[in-house]
């Protein structure tokens, strides 16, 4: 990749910024050629196709996030997200970082986990030995049921067992829950475990003596897990009112709040689930899935507390760390359906999920430290409003280059609002007439 195409990127018009991307070896010719003639929507033969009751497309802005460097190698990572700030926020946190050597990244193996959870069982303890005894035949009929995954190098691995106890006194009655460990290669894998959990049922049913009640992966995939971290020169950290240190401590004490407070938790995660989401979405992946995921290992200490850490280094500088759960994938579901989630794809040059996992978390933490890098020093609304005014002005009615233009002077109004928006266009447009 040749970034000096892509120096001042946001400054550039529309087709300048496709023209670039294609110059600095981004996208192809025949990417370049769909963005500009816009056929990356989909058509509703795919649309009618891909759900029930399918009328239109809702569409979302799909943008890039630059000047990432993720295991020393440069990326350019598409973002579909409606918020306005999220990409500069990205691609500023994205220099910072950079600066101190990029993101680091490690990635668990990747197994899926699917659940057959039996109700009535008399006999608990003799259940689970027996599940226990008879591993491999589990095993192997989960890969029956699904072989085309065994013949791409995957399939179901192992087998455990939980004993699901009320811990509510609310009279709940004791559940057993067969856990089947999955290999879904390149696959998120969701219909590939369901089909498996389907299809030993019976059989598990058979081994414990209980009725199958539920037959479906977990979201909760603690055996997909990706982790990044990074180090800030602490010297990079400063601001016009903070000195380095200053800015390295108060984004260590407001993690250190995310930690025991889940009320400031729940928003902290958010920033970091901003950068995720846009990836996840843009990349055509299941966000109900990460989310729900995500938010369950912030809670797994059973209190929800931030999922990023920061601390200092011998040297003073600025250290961050982020591990999630990653169950996404780069084929199945609507990937290869979606034009923009191809496009998406084509523009991290292919990955495979292992890589994909690692871009996705190196984003939660670059989103990570500029959310709480703002929090600590001049506030999130200098940034957000900026970035929002030029929303303002599109909804007060502007159009064309007025959009701007409302935009900056609403930038340096006291009052940022939608009929300050309009009164600013209604003075522009005025003047035009005139
Ligand atoms: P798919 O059902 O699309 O299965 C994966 C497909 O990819 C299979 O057809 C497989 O082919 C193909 N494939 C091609 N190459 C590979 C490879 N290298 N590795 C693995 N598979 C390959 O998708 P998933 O099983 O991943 O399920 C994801 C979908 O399920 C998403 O749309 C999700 O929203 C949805 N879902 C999610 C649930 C949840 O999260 N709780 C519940 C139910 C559905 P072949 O079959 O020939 O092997």
């Amino acid at each position: 990749m040749d970034t000096t195409h892509l120096s001042k990127f946001y400054k550039k018009s529309h087709t300048e910024k496709i023209d670039s991307l294609f110059l600095a070896g981004v996208i192809s010719k025949k990417e370049k050629d769909s963005l500009m003639s816009q056929s990356l929507e989909l058509d509703v033969e795919t649309g009618n196709n891909m759900i029930e009751n399918y009328i239109c497309n809702y569409s979302l802005p799909m943008g890039v996030a630059l000047n990432y460097v993720i295991d020393k190698e440069e990326l350019v990572i598409p973002m579909a997200i409606e918020e306005p700030s999220v990409i500069a926020a990205s691609s500023f946190a994205a220099k910072i970082i950079g600066s101190g050597g990029g993101f680091k990244t490690t990635v668990s193996q990747r197994q899926m986990i699917g659940q057959v959870t039996l109700k009535n069982v008399d006999d608990i303890h003799a259940a689970v030995k027996n599940v226990e005894e008879a591993e491999q035949a589990i095993v192997e009929r989960a890969n029956e049921a699904y072989p085309s995954i065994v013949k791409r190098g995957g399939g179901a691995r192992s087998v455990s067992v939980r004993i699901l106890e009320d811990d509510t006194d609310s009279g709940i009655p004791t559940f057993l829950s067969v856990h089947v460990h999955i290999d879904t290669q390149e696959a998120m894998g969701a219909n590939i475990v369901n089909t498996m959990m389907e299809g030993i049922a019976p059989y598990i049913e058979e081994l414990t003596g209980g009725k199958a009640l539920l037959r479906i992966l977990t979201n909760y995939a603690t055996e997909c897990l990706a982790t990044a971290t990074c180090e800030i020169p602490v010297h990079k950290l400063k601001t016009g009112e903070f000195s380095g240190e200053e800015v390295r401590d108060r984004i260590i004490e407001a993690t250190q709040v995310a930690t025991i407070d889940p009320y400031r938790a729940v928003t902290h995660n958010k920033g970091i689930m901003n950068g995720v989401d846009a990836v996840i979405v843009a990349t055509g992946n299941d966000w109900r899935a990460i989310e729900a995921g995500v938010h369950a290992y912030a809670s797994r200490s059973g209190q929800y507390r931030s999922l990023t850490k920061w601390s200092k280094n011998d040297k003073g500088d600025l250290v961050g760390e982020l591990t999630l759960p990653l169950p996404i994938g780069t084929v199945g579901g609507s990937i290869s359906i979606h034009p923009a989630a191809k496009l998406a794809h084509a523009i991290l040059n292919h990955p495979k999920a292992h890589k994909l996992e690692r871009i996705i978390v190196s984003v939660g933490l670059a989103q990570n430290f500029a959310a709480v890098r703002a929090l600590v020093t001049e506030g999130i609304q200098k940034g957000h409003m900026g970035l929002h005014a030029r929303s303002l002005a599109i909804s007060a009615g502007a159009k064309g280059d007025h959009v701007q233009q409302v935009a900056d002077i609403l930038k340096k109004s006291k009052h940022k609002n939608l009929q300050r928006a309009k009164n600013i266009l209604l003075n522009l447009l005025d003047e035009f007439d005139r």
